[in-house]
């Protein structure tokens, strides 16, 4: 098994940036985990998760993989409720230096002031969850926010690929047509795009601002779900160099986190590539 602190260092980099990882209120983290071990109609198949425990415990955990910045994101399922995850998401961010100062929003009235309020309190990153949240990307109570989000250029971690659980919302159509709106969106794709790789690379190819993260792509756990990477999109997949992120899901994945790093490592992309993902990308996007 890799060493993730020796993997950063012999590629000459000072750690890792992880820009998807998961931190929540405690309550909310235990209905996820509660998700994941009763393999939940979100999950569909068993996912023992490898890491559990508090915060602390946790952010220790990252910090001894060499993981210097991350993030801590969270996503509403229903109204009047991402405001909460982000006074939340505010106070992680004040506790620990590390992480990235993180929030989200939801089709609801008021999302478009509300996060315009967070960007101008410093809000870094955004992330939204198609599949959870149970909506369309092109909904009208989005427009507003997304409009401040282009404005601004704040990115965006979107989950809309249809892994592991496809929904009518999830897929390329519903972000191809919000970006063909809102060009200018600094989109970053999680998973890569999962299972629909294709088409979401073409977008990060297509749009200036549209990035992939690599969050549990390259795993042969999620290989092994029925969407292993197509060999074929390798080498567009390395000349996007400067617009892939690494991700992992820490602390929501079931093996463990030298996992992420090695399923990089074999796509044999070369050194520069995996400085690039690795390190360079996160900290130029969030300098
Ligand atoms: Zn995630």
């Amino acid at each position: 098994m890799l060493d993730p602190v020796a993997f950063a260092r012999e590629l000459g980099l000072p750690g890792l940036f992880d820009v998807h990882t998961h931190f929540l209120p405690p309550q909310v983290m235990a209905k996820v985990r509660e998700q994941f071990d009763t393999a939940g109609p979100l999950i569909g198949r068993p996912w023992p998760l490898e890491y559990r425990g508090p915060d602390e415990e946790l952010v220790d955990t990252l910090r001894s993989f060499g993981v210097r910045r991350f993030s801590a994101l969270s996503y509403a399922h229903r109204p009047d409720m991402a405001e909460w995850l982000n006074d939340w998401a505010f106070g992680f961010a004040d506790r620990v230096p590390a992480a990235l100062r993180c929030a989200t929003f939801y089709p609801e009235p008021g999302a478009g002031a509300y996060v315009a309020a967070r960007i101008t309190a410093g809000a870094q990153v955004f992330k939204l969850h198609v599949q959870v949240g149970g909506f369309d990307v092109r909904d009208s109570l989005l427009d507003q926010a997304w409009g401040v989000l282009e404005d601004a250029g704040t990115p965006v971690v979107l989950h809309a690929g249809s892994g592991p659980v496809g929904t009518a919302y999830t897929g390329p159509e519903p972000v191809a047509g919000l970006l063909a709106e809102h060009p200018r969106l600094a989109l970053v794709i999680a998973h890569a795009g999962a299972p629909e790789y294709a088409e979401f690379l073409a977008l990060a190819e297509k749009y200036e601002r549209v990035m992939l993260d690599t969050t549990m792509a390259f795993t042969p756990f999620f290989d092994g779900l029925g969407a292993p990477y197509p060999r074929v999109l390798l080498s567009r997949l390395g000349a996007l160099k400067d617009k892939v992120l690494l991700g992992s899901d820490f602390p929501n994945i079931p093996y463990p986190y030298a996992t992420q790093l090695e399923g990089l490592a074999n796509l044999e992309l070369g050194d520069d590539w995996l400085r690039a993902v690795c390190w360079e990308n996160g900290s130029s996007l969030f300098r």
